[in-house]
């Protein structure tokens, strides 16, 4: 069981930003761009989670690249491969992500289509807006465009291979990268659920549960993880377990309850988690009503039980959601 104040480490990037401002307050060198930050568990359990939570901020496009599934992963003898999933927090007017290609190619015109450079006029870009969801699954061929603010949970997992970089002249991995990527068109209409007055459901996968919170101003609630789950404020404030949290904090648990005692203006965090099957468990619960649950009846799925992706009608008021 635990309870940590997550450690915010900012990572400089050619791509990054200087002002992480209202996303984050982390330190940082302001003559260095920031392009990530990375949330840690504190002191020794660092790298202790299968979950990995970043922010991205974004001046030019990242790589096109792709990651392997956890076999091929595997295969190389790497824990795990990516499965990752996009929170848009802040989007310029007209900015994109590339997910999957235009149309399906063979193996061998999409490793000709790397060693030319054309993969950058084949990937399928669309505009994105603050609030959308984007979910990544092993082996889609995707970029993120300039002008983002991205929150993002992925397995930990250094897993990737790149396939163009836009001049920066970083190594490419062109044969694992055909070896391991979709060349076909990506499914880009996610749609998130709303589950409760609380909780919506963005992304359901085997490897996590992906979902935005939103308490009203003070209100009390449990969040139950049962095996991990990462809890990250993107706007208002709460009392979290020990810990006074605001936009840009985030906690970790895992095996453990989290009290959540929402500010006066209220908290809205994103949840990854592990071991909860998104649409059934009892993630969250009022304090008040320990015994009640928040959904449906108090169903725990283990994880190889989870269901695939799931196709959810749109969230009222909520237009414009990508996968
Ligand atoms: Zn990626």
């Amino acid at each position: 069981m635990a309870i940590d104040l997550a450690r915010a480490q900012a990572l400089p990037k050619p791509w990054g930003v200087a002002d992480l401002r209202p996303w984050s307050k982390v330190d940082h060198d302001g003559d260095r761009l920031v392009g990530e930050i990375w949330y840690e568990r504190p002191g020794s359990a660092a790298s202790n989670s299968t979950l990995l939570l970043k922010l991205l901020f974004t001046s030019q496009p990242l790589s096109i690249q792709v990651h392997p599934d956890d076999a091929y992963a595997q295969s190389m003898g790497l824990p795990s491969g990516k499965t990752e999933a996009w929170y848009i927090l802040s989007a310029a007017p007209g900015a994109k992500i590339a997910l999957g290609l235009k149309k399906r190619l063979t193996l061998r015109e999409l490793r000709e289509a790397v060693d030319d450079g054309s993969i950058a006029s084949l990937v399928g870009w669309r505009t994105v807006s603050a609030g959308d969801v984007v979910f990544v699954p092993a082996g889609t061929i995707h970029a993120i465009g300039a002008g983002l603010v991205i929150a993002e949970v992925q397995q930990r997992s250094d897993a990737t291979f790149r396939m163009f970089d836009f001049g920066r002249n970083r190594e490419l991995h062109t044969a694992r990268a055909v070896a391991v990527a979709d060349a076909g068109p990506a499914e880009f209409d996610l749609k998130p659920k709303r589950l409760t007055d609380e909780r919506t459901l963005l992304v359901s996968d085997p490897h996590f549960a992906f979902e935005r919170i939103e308490l009203a101003p003070g209100s009390a609630f449990q969040l139950q993880a049962e095996r991990e789950a990462w809890l990250l404020v993107v706007k208002g404030s709460a009392r979290a377990g020990p810990f006074n949290v605001a936009t840009g904090d985030a906690v970790f648990a895992q095996s453990d309850s989290l009290d959540l005692a929402a500010g006066a203006n209220g908290m809205i965090a994103l949840v990854a988690s592990t071991g909860i099957d998104g649409r059934n468990s009892i993630l969250l619960q009022r304090a008040a009503q320990r015994s009640a649950t928040d959904a449906a009846p108090a169903v725990k799925i283990q994880v190889s039980t989870f269901s695939t992706q799931t196709r959810v009608p749109p969230l009222p008021g909520h237009a414009g959601t990508t996968q």
